[in-house]
């Protein structure tokens, strides 16, 4: 399309453009365009973002708890008529560089939101998701399958689907059943009132019929909205939607906006029981208040709300999260405390958790007690205006972590949904400037928001949710009692009829998707993506004689500061105490200011603040060992943030035994609560740990051995442990150590660099580092066959399995990162997932490191696992890999380099490529290596891996007692005592 000027009125295939608006935070502009026939609505923000994103949306309200907008979002996506294959996205997601695909549906909404940074690969996204919303196949074997069907066993029966069983694990989570029904009962005359994800006692009652209806009402154009973000021609999808799609659809009138409820007179109260273990119900219950307050389409509202919720309870020492917490009623405040704009009326909901149900109407007292208190008393305005910067800075940052297509989509729908203009809610900085201005026009603007919209509001409910160990009982019981008076109902001739549906259902599960069909599907060739790597592009200066590398990029006026301090002289026993120390530094007070100002400053200085330890091998250089800081400050305050962690290095009191305490617990706790969820990588550390110094290391600073020697720092060694800190920040506050990473925005780096400079001097200056060589007996001198094994509490296992790769820079070793790529997707997916029952499995190369990992995740086998991890690799010494399997491969491989990053990530990622020497031109070298490799190729990858094998590899478990005994049998290695985590 070529470039034309666009005006309010223009016609394009069947579309009007009803509304252009600049959209100056975006650097974009909005193009409203409406069908004629349909009016169906497409917004497109257009702009140079290289992440190009598009979501539909359709209002879905529910009018019963079955769950229809949720199985209908399953079922969508099984097969359409362009597509007609089961799962079009599993087919699509192997030959695409997508950066996000959903579907999720919400109370009152649907959404199928997708982002590709290549055009041809959104331009796949979109045909497969518009054919998925507008003409799926939405057959009835799909709808049992996904939804729920009836399978019966002489005349006993019970129910299967996925949506079924999905929500019979979802609705038996306490929080969650908090969450749900604090919001239901503020609104029971709406759809709000109802469950739209469903709950397995009314899912059941659902048929295929009532499913159809629903789809055929609410996924008309006429209630369609589309929302298409980034850097594309103007009107772009418009010709194809109207010709392929819209032309065959005459105007519907959908009833789909949600009601305002009706205001209350009076307060309300409600009860709601949630599952729990015989034994446990004792004060495991939760009492939290919900009020009803304005609506989320009005901009100032819903930043008002936002910022409040951040001032009252944004962390443990906030004046409402404090107050409660004083009280001891509860163990703590409920994790679903807070405010929502995901609904027409925004909640507002504070309460406690681990309370007993009795106390019900003395929390209610206290709470409100507690507002009132703050209101009488105003809040103090230090912690307004840091809440106020944070809110500032969020505005301000390119965020990461989801596209801003996403982002931007979610806001505009704030006024989009309820039939204002989509550009009414998408801006940040209009609503902040009005919030701003009204305090300064009213310093109790909030104090008196809470006496309006909380004190004197009657719109509020009493929620008890009951722990009790009957709830799954009568769940199942009612479940039953449906069942058996179906089957009743059906008699003997309908109980036939129904097997023989259910033979035909299996029938259709079993029998695959044509070839023929499957071609349909599109997907990306390796020829669609960019021929060459993305160059990371910095600038090398020397300040105060320290190396600074500066990056400049596009950052809306944030510095990103990223300096490391170089640890590669310490000795072993100071290494080991580093994690504790860094965790100290961020717990603790400087001078006489103590721990909560110091929280309080840097929140209001710093966007955010960093402190870790890394390490790892360098690419043709020494090892590295370093103190990483990362902080990121809004180029005001830049000066002033760095000042500030230069004292936190240098003066924090790391001799307060009290907060050296605190952090000892604080950082155990991490280790109890991240065990389950991340044991498979403890398990890839561990058996890493014996094939170098640097990884021997790791293991000692951030795996389990770091876990155990904290474990035997009693109370009484703290005193020395004290004295070891003071020397410890002595020796750190050298200039000497520090290498120094910045990105900011061109024009911004003559001021942010002489700042940085004056920074760097406020160190001493003392000795160069000189590298210590250190060596442990543990390390692998050449031949080791290690097994390690850990218990915990639990009925299955995590495991890694460790090898070493060929040279970093070699083809073989190219071959070998390709291999589990490959294996991962289809071999040990098959093996370990599907057959073994595994919850998770991997296999990848380490490039710096050298190693190659095989892990498992929840797996019920161990010594099976194990078998299948090398005869996996026995198998690729002669496989004849399929061309198509090595291309997805690559797609997925190279194709993660495309990811768009947002400044805060491009910033670290160009000082990790600095500091660990990989250079472009080694990047380059790696990506051709990998596009020549051919089936061969990874034959002899494997070889060589089985080769490296039979001198050296490394085997560690973390599983439960009673599986490690039943294993034992099935391997001798096996068959060694255990080590029991400190839990
Ligand atoms: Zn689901």
């Amino acid at each position: 399309m070529s470039e034309r000027q666009w005006a309010v009125g223009d016609e394009v295939s069947g579309f009007v453009l009803s509304e252009v608006s600049p959209l100056q935070e975006y650097k974009a502009t909005g193009y409203l365009f409406r069908h004629i026939a349909t009016q169906m609505e497409v917004y497109q923000v257009v702009n140079d973002d290289k992440e190009l994103f598009f979501s539909y949306v359709f209002r879905t309200l529910p009018n019963n708890d079955a769950g229809v907008a949720h199985i209908l979002e399953h079922c969508c996506l099984a097969g359409s008529k362009k597509y007609p294959v089961r799962d079009p996205f599993m087919t699509l997601l192997k030959g695409s560089t997508n950066t996000f695909m959903n579907a999720m549906t919400y109370p009152d909404r649907t959404m199928y939101p997708a982002a590709s940074p290549l055009q041809k690969d959104f331009d796949n996204l979109f045909s497969v998701y518009t054919d998925a919303v507008f003409a799926p196949l939405l057959r009835e074997e799909t709808f049992q399958q996904e939804g729920v069907r009836m399978v019966c066993e002489g005349d006993v029966c019970h129910f299967e689907g996925v949506v079924y069983n999905e929500m019979l694990g979802g609705s038996a989570d306490h929080d969650s059943i908090v969450g749900r029904n604090s919001v239901r009962s503020l609104f029971p005359d709406t759809p709000y009132a109802f469950d739209s994800g469903g709950d397995p006692e009314y899912i059941i009652q659902l048929n295929y019929q009532q499913f159809l209806a629903f789809y055929s009402k609410f996924y008309h154009p006429s209630n369609c909205k589309l929302f298409i973000y980034g850097d594309m021609s103007v009107g772009e999808k418009l010709q194809m939607l109207d010709s392929e799609y819209l032309r065959s659809y005459a105007k519907l009138n959908v009833d789909s906006l949600v009601p305002l409820s009706e205001p209350w007179k009076a307060p309300r109260k409600t009860s709601f029981t949630s599952p729990v273990e015989e034994g446990e119900a004792q004060g495991g219950d939760s009492v939290v208040l919900s009020w009803a307050t304005c609506e989320a389409s009005d901009p100032l509202s819903l930043i008002t709300l936002s910022t409040l919720v951040d001032i009252l309870l944004g962390n443990p020492g906030a004046p409402l999260y404090k107050a409660l917490l004083d009280t001891k009623l509860g163990k703590d405040i409920s994790p679903e405390s807070g405010m929502s704009g995901d609904f027409r009326e925004m909640p507002f909901t504070v309460g406690f958790k681990g309370i007993d149900s009795e106390k019900a109407e003395e929390a209610q007292t206290l709470i409100l007690s507690s507002l009132k208190d703050i209101v009488d008393k105003g809040l103090d305005s230090s912690l307004i205006a840091s809440s106020m910067k944070r809110s500032r800075f969020k505005q301000q940052e390119i965020p990461g972590g989801f596209p801003n297509g996403f982002r931007a989509l979610n806001r505009s729908l704030k006024g989009w949904l309820v039939d204002r203009s989509p550009s009414a809610t998408i801006v940040t900085a209009e609503p902040l400037q009005a919030l701003e201005d009204a305090l300064v026009a009213n310093p109790r603007y909030f104090e008196e928001w809470i006496q309006q919209h909380l004190l004197d509001n009657p719109h509020r409910c009493l929620v008890t949710v009951k722990a009790d160990s009957e709830h799954e009982k009568r769940q199942m019981a009612t479940i039953e009692k449906y069942a058996q008076a179906q089957a009743q109902a059906l008699g003997k001739k309908g109980l036939k009829s129904l097997a023989q549906q259910n033979e035909h259902f299996v029938a259709f599960e079993n029998e695959g998707d044509t070839v023929e069909d499957k071609q349909k599907v599109p997907y990306l060739k390796l020829e669609d993506l960019p021929s060459e790597i993305e160059p990371n592009i910095y600038e090398e200066h020397c300040i105060a004689g320290r190396k600074l590398y500066l990056k400049k990029m596009f950052c809306n006026k944030i510095a990103y500061a990223d300096f490391a301090f170089q640890l590669e002289d310490l000795t072993e026993r100071e290494l080991l105490l580093m994690p504790l120390y860094i965790r100290l530094l961020q717990m603790t007070g400087i001078g006489d200011m103590e721990y909560p100002q110091v929280t309080n400053k840097l929140k209001s200085l710093t966007g955010d603040t960093n402190l870790y330890v890394e390490m790892g091998s360098s690419h043709e250089g020494p090892d590295k060992m370093l103190l990483v800081c990362r902080t990121r400050t809004l180029i005001e305050d830049f000066s002033e943030a760095l000042t500030f962690l230069h004292s936190l290095f240098t003066e924090a009191n790391v001799a307060d035994l009290e907060r050296l305490q605190a952090a000892l617990i604080n950082i155990k706790g991490d280790y109890v609560d991240n065990i389950t969820y991340a044991a498979h990588s403890f398990a890839s550390l561990s058996a890493s740990s014996i094939f170098s110094t640097i990884q021997y290391e790791g293991e000692q600073l951030s795996g389990l051995d770091q876990w155990f020697f904290l474990e035997n720092l009693h109370d009484e060694q703290l005193f020395l442990v004290a004295e070891e800190f003071k020397a410890l920040q002595e020796k750190l506050n050298n200039r000497k150590r520090l290498i120094l990473h910045l990105g900011c925005d061109e024009d911004l780096a003559p001021t942010l660099v002489p700042s940085y400079e004056k920074f760097v001097l406020l160190f001493d200056e003392k000795e160069t580092i000189e590298a210590k060589l250190r060596s442990y007996e543990k390390v692998s001198q050449g031949i080791t066959h290690a097994v390690e094994l850990y218990r915990l509490p639990s009925t299955v296992s995590y495991s890694a399995y460790v090898l070493r790769t060929s040279k970093r820079g070699s083809d073989e070793q190219a071959a070998q990162v390709l291999l589990g790529q490959i294996i991962t997707g289809n071999d040990l997916w098959e093996k370990v997932r599907a057959q073994g029952g595994a919850y998770g499995v991997s296999a990848h190369a380490d490039v710096m490191e050298e190693l190659f990992f095989f892990s498992s995740y929840r797996d019920p086998r161990i010594a099976g696992t194990l078998a299948d991890f090398t005869n996996t690799l026995e198998l690729y010494t002669t496989k004849e890999v399929d061309p198509s399997d090595i291309e997805n491969a690559l797609i997925t491989t190279v194709g993660n380099d495309l990811r768009p990053l947002s400044p805060s990530q491009n910033s670290i990622l160009s000082f990790r490529r600095i500091l660990y020497n990989i250079s472009d031109d080694f990047r380059t070298k790696r990506r051709n290596q990998l596009l020549g490799m051919k089936s061969e190729h990874l034959n002899e990858g494997a070889k060589a891996l089985l080769a490296y094998a039979k001198t050296e590899d490394s085997f560690v478990v973390i599983a439960g007692l009673q599986l490690l005994e039943t294993e034992k049998a099935k391997n001798p290695v096996l068959d060694r005592p255990s080590r029991r985590l400190p839990l």
